[in-house]
């Protein structure tokens, strides 16, 4: 069992994932599509990602 990473997977691209120690609600980008994942669970260095919904914003015109 190593210590200091954590491994997961993409749900969008299904790409595995190592991570540096990471907690729950963090984000990161996965390398692959570029998604920007969240945190849901961390077990026994497993991360259960997220996708974090990008909200466009309204600007108008
Ligand atoms: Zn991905």
């Amino acid at each position: 069992m190593s210590a200091g990473t954590l491994t997961g997977l993409c749900p969008e691209c299904e790409t595995d994932l190592t991570t540096p120690p990471m907690v729950q609600g963090e984000t990161i980008a996965c390398p692959e599509c570029m998604l920007t994942l969240r945190v849901e669970e961390v077990v026994e260095g497993k991360l259960t990602f997220q996708m974090v919904e990008v909200q466009l914003r309204d600007w108008g015109q």
